[in-house]
């Protein structure tokens, strides 16, 4: 049930590291990937963070699903932290719906429709014959004829395929559901058509999602808040109208300008301490280059960016 302008999510200071090898030298290296990111949830909300490459959004997905442990901050999900009430945490993240970027690497292509679409269900030991009558549902409400459920996945196309992951994700009924760049394989016709069933299964259903993707028109297009991360730092985040008509954050307000364009091109950033865009940032003073701004709240929003210290 949709429980609106309830908290359902919250983490806290989520700082997660990666262990590298160093090239050339014995031993290793610990690198943070996602830097101190404190954001919140409302039920029935869609979070959409957008970011390119590396700037730790993945990451974020995963440590929702306990694969990656953050060495310091926590999540917690209807006030249970589920890294350390280990018990609850599990049963927690094993309810919880995925939906994959790439649908054919995501199933297992021996397996009929019908099995990859109740295997959750079944693992979480309901029947086989309620879990075929649900799949039957499910697939009625995704919009696939019945007569698909015998088929293999390499029978099917990319936009049926992504409808089945869709379909396997909720079949357990979950309050969360993850999607992870859920567009970015299929044609635009076919993004389309999933953006408006995933839409239309949220406001149905009154899902909560995580949205992840490089794509800004997608985060637009079923988010209602955007965050926006550079370099595993969270720098913006605020209603999608405001983000997108009025962005705050220097790197917003290029991404918003390269989405309209289609182009980013290139960006050389700080590998120091500091504000990861300081060598290219026209506002930039002494002190970006030396230390990460602190968040700053405006009017619902929040930014990490020195030039709104005083505002
Ligand atoms: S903190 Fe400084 S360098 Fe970074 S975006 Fe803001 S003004 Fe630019």
């Amino acid at each position: 049930m949709l429980e609106s302008f309830k908290e359902f999510i919250n983490v806290r200071d989520l700082w997660i590291s990666y262990r590298i090898s160093r090239p050339l030298r014995f031993g290793y290296l610990d690198v943070d990937v996602v830097k101190g990111v404190s954001f919140s949830i409302n039920y029935g909300e869609c979070y959409g963070f957008v970011g390119e490459s590396g700037s730790g959004k993945t990451t974020i997905l995963k440590a929702f699903m306990r694969l990656v442990k953050p060495y310091k901050g926590s999540i917690y999900i209807e006030g249970i932290d589920i890294y350390k009430d280990d018990k609850r945490g599990k049963e927690i993240v094993r309810r919880i719906g995925y939906v994959s970027q790439d649908p054919l690497t995501s199933v297992d292509p021996r397996m009929k429709v019908k099995d990859i679409i109740s295997e959750p269900l079944i693992a979480l030991g309901v029947d086989r014959k309620k879990a075929l009558e649900k799949t039957i549902t499910l697939l009625k409400l995704i919009g696939l004829d019945i007569k698909i459920m015998d088929r293999y996945p390499f029978e099917l196309s990319g936009g049926m395929l992504q409808r089945i992951v869709i379909a396997r994700s909720i079949i357990s009924n979950p309050k969360l559901v993850l999607l992870d760049e859920p567009t970015s394989a299929l044609d635009v016709i076919t993004q389309a058509q999933i953006l408006n069933l995933l839409k239309d299964l949220k406001d149905m259903m009154g899902f909560t999602y995580i949205l992840v993707t490089h794509d800004l028109n997608v985060a637009r297009y079923i988010s209602n808040r955007i965050g926006v991360l550079l370099k595993g730092y969270l720098i913006e985040e605020g209603d999608v109208k405001r983000i997108i008509n009025e962005p705050f954050h220097p790197y917003t307000k290029i991404i918003v300008e390269a989405f309209k364009l289609k182009d980013i091109g290139e960006l050389k950033y700080n590998p120091t301490t500091g504000c990861p865009l300081y060598t290219v940032c026209r506002y930039r003073e002494d002190i970006c280059s030396k230390e990460m701004p602190p968040p700053i709240y405006i009017n619902g929003s929040m930014v990490r960016c020195w030039h709104f210290k005083n505002k």
